[in-house]
């Protein structure tokens, strides 16, 4: 009788990582490329265009960025 090969998978490719926006808690469809990733901290496309079309010095915009320095904290 021939032994039979075991083609092990590697555990790493089973768990694949996803990365998930710290803003709006989204995985965004196209992964890691779907996003940036800045000091550690994902951020999707969509928030980054959020981020860049809110005027500096309104609410939303102080709103924002507060919640944006905490994720760094
Ligand atoms: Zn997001």
């Amino acid at each position: 009788m021939q032994a039979k090969t075991v083609v092990s998978s590697p555990i790493t490719q089973k768990g694949k990582l996803l990365p998930r926006c710290r803003l709006c808690e989204e995985v965004p469809p196209r992964g890691i490329r779907g996003g940036y990733l800045i000091n550690g901290v994902f951020i999707c496309n969509l928030c980054e265009t959020m981020i860049l079309e809110l005027e500096a010095g309104t609410e939303d915009y102080r709103e924002l960025l507060g919640r944006i320095k905490k994720l760094w904290e």
